[in-house]
């Protein structure tokens, strides 16, 4: 399983979620997708396919290539339902202007889950996961901006996770890590993340180390790391010695 995204990329979005997923098949996975985000766009594009990453890639080819300039990408190893393509990540509010991708397991989403139930959200899907776009969507609408909706909806998570959200019309992605890998890429006017460094390793050498507890947003101009509490942590950036 594993996580990939990207910022400042431009048309080669899509292209470099799809490489970097298939960075990271070594890790074992049994469905795959992305998401991808553009500022003009109400809707985040998704497409998703239990099974290779050959089965993703002919549903992109088929289906009309999403475009965007924002994206995030997973391979999953079920742990809450079976791979199915509905219980692919990554998953959306009701709306299709949040999704979010997530590596590790939400201890607490059934919970969460009869919360928002007796809300009137629908579930879509038997993931764990599902319960985080519907909580990020539910905080936009109470007005609070994009990185505020998502600090929060993960300040009810208990469980471990390595997650990350786009929200359409924001050019950021934003990510969340508690015991499960989480690495940032900084390159030129470009900004990546992902399980493991070979998943952006082509496109940059410089590398952040996430801690547990700690969020990141990333844009074209950077990253910023913070503490649940908002405290910004200034991050040592790593050379990566090897080779793509
Ligand atoms: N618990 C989530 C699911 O079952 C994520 C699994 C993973 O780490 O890929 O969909």
């Amino acid at each position: 399983c594993g996580i990939i995204g990207c910022v400042g990329m431009g048309a080669e979005t899509l292209d470099t979620l799809v490489h970097g997923l298939s960075k990271l098949e070594y890790r074992g996975y049994d469905s795959a997708g992305v998401a991808l985000a553009s500022p003009a766009d109400p809707t985040v594009e998704i497409v998703k396919k239990a099974g290779e990453l050959d089965n993703l890639r002919t549903a992109l080819a088929d289906g009309g290539t999403p475009a965007g300039t924002v994206g995030i990408g997973h391979t999953r190893w079920s742990t809450h339902g079976p791979p199915t393509d509905g219980n692919a990540h990554p998953h959306t509010d009701a709306e299709g202007r949040v999704a979010v991708v997530h590596n590790g397991i939400i201890e607490n989403y059934q919970a969460l889950r009869d919360e928002l139930t007796d809300e009137g959200v629908e579930f879509r899907s038997d993931t764990d996961t599902e319960v985080v776009p519907h909580l990020v969507s539910r905080n936009l609408e109470a007005g609070m901006d994009a990185e505020s909706a998502f600090r929060d909806a993960v300040s009810r998570l208990d469980g471990s996770y390595a997650l990350a959200c786009v929200v359409a019309g924001v050019e950021a992605v934003f990510v969340a890590r508690e015991d499960s890998p989480l690495v940032l890429g900084v390159g030129e006017d470009r900004t990546f993340l992902g399980s493991d460094v070979p998943a952006f390793r082509e496109f940059t050498d410089q590398v952040v180390y996430l801690e547990d507890g700690e969020f990141a947003r990333i844009d074209g101009d950077g990253f910023v790391v913070s503490t649940a509490d908002g405290t910004v942590v200034e991050k040592q950036v790593h050379t990566v010695e090897w080779d793509p």
